[in-house]
């Protein structure tokens, strides 16, 4: 606390006693770096200044406002959690923890921030700095990710928390973990935990905290097919439970490996034989694009074909739309970089 008088971070949502506000910052902010999620929680707060104006939103307005950030589930458990305040609650924001926590996307972390920040309530929060500082000062070795682990810091974490001023105590400890305790490089030598940090002393700073998972990620090779005819091209919405649930795509199909030959690739898509009688040419093969997610790697290939005459593919779920309005939908980051970087096609 003291450390946290002297050194925190001027932060546009510290202070905010607005619940509302406090979760959009914390859902926003969550598996986010506070510099990328900055400019996301100004577009929030001036689009949706109410919980209301949020819940009111069309959805693809949403999406288009949260692109680029990531986590898109995010944003659609944000949406339908504003509906459910407004339709539900009446407008008001739940003011305990148990009543925090049954609103979609959020967990223990999460109703902990908003109960102690918005309600002075005494719930002591349990992020990724949390786990490090506690791993760290009390030279811990027990896996953050094991069941035994987080049971072990989560009681820890509340037994230590200052239960007159919660807010203040949980947001100085996320600071200190943020900006000085930090994963690679702490700030050791001008630490003011260093005489009583266990990893300090033992010359342990490295090792901890000791997960015990790996994560493991499946490659999926995706291909999608830019069908363009003078100023039109055809985009579907994703709708299946997968990644990036109602963002846009051009028409996709996904295989086992990456394919780069046109012909064989549009005879993977279900409606190829429209195409056969369509009179198409081949205009380009993108490179491979790649995206990294948690758990997935996504190689994507763009094959670009011009038609004589335009198509009707509503009943495969995909629409025509004039590309100039493109920018209008929201697309995964690998679509957009894409769109972007054109540059990078090759000649066929
Ligand atoms: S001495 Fe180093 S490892 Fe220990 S709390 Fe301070 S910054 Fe973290």
């Amino acid at each position: 606390m003291e450390w946290y008088r002297s050194s925190h971070r001027p932060l546009p949502w510290k202070g905010e006693k607005d619940p509302y506000i406090i979760w959009l910052s914390e859902i926003i902010l969550q598996q986010t770096r506070v510099e990328q999620g900055m400019p996301y929680f100004k577009r929030f707060v001036k689009q949706y200044p109410q919980v209301r104006d949020l819940a009111n939103a069309p959805e693809d307005e949403v999406m288009k406002l949260w692109e680029g950030l990531g986590y898109y589930s995010r944003a659609r458990h944000l949406h339908a959690a504003a509906k459910y305040i407004v339709q539900e609650l009446g407008g008001h924001f739940p003011d305990t923890y148990e009543g925090i926590i049954q609103l979609k996307g959020v967990g223990p972390y999460t109703a902990a921030a908003i109960a102690s920040f918005a309600f002075h309530l005494p719930h002591a929060v349990l992020d990724g700095n949390v786990f490090r500082v506690l791993s760290r000062f009390f030279g811990i070795k027990l896996p953050i990710d094991s069941s035994k682990g987080k049971n072990h810091f989560r009681q820890l974490a509340q037994n230590l928390l200052i239960k007159k001023d919660p807010a203040r105590y949980n947001q100085a400890i996320m600071d200190f973990g943020a900006t000085h305790c930090t994963p690679q490089k702490p700030a050791c030598a001008t630490c003011p935990l260093q005489k009583k940090c266990r990893a300090y002393l033992n010359d342990q700073v490295g090792e901890l905290p000791v997960k015990s998972k790996k994560i493991k990620r499946r490659t999926r090779f995706f291909h999608y097919l830019v069908i363009n005819h003078q100023s039109e091209t055809w985009i579907r919405k994703r709708s299946e439970q997968d990644i990036w649930k109602n963002l846009y795509e051009f028409p996709m199909v996904e295989l086992e490996n990456s394919l780069r030959q046109a012909e064989t690739l549009i005879d993977a898509f279900d409606f190829s034989d429209i195409f056969a009688s369509a009179n198409y040419e081949v205009e380009r093969v993108s490179p491979p694009y790649q995206q990294l997610l948690t758990h997935q790697k996504i190689v994507a290939v763009f094959l670009e074909i011009r038609l004589k005459k335009s198509l009707d593919l509503n009943s495969f779920g995909i629409k025509k739309i004039d590309r100039k309005n493109l920018s209008k939908f929201a697309f995964p980051k690998l679509i957009d970089c894409y769109l972007k970087d054109k540059s990078l096609y090759l000649n066929l």
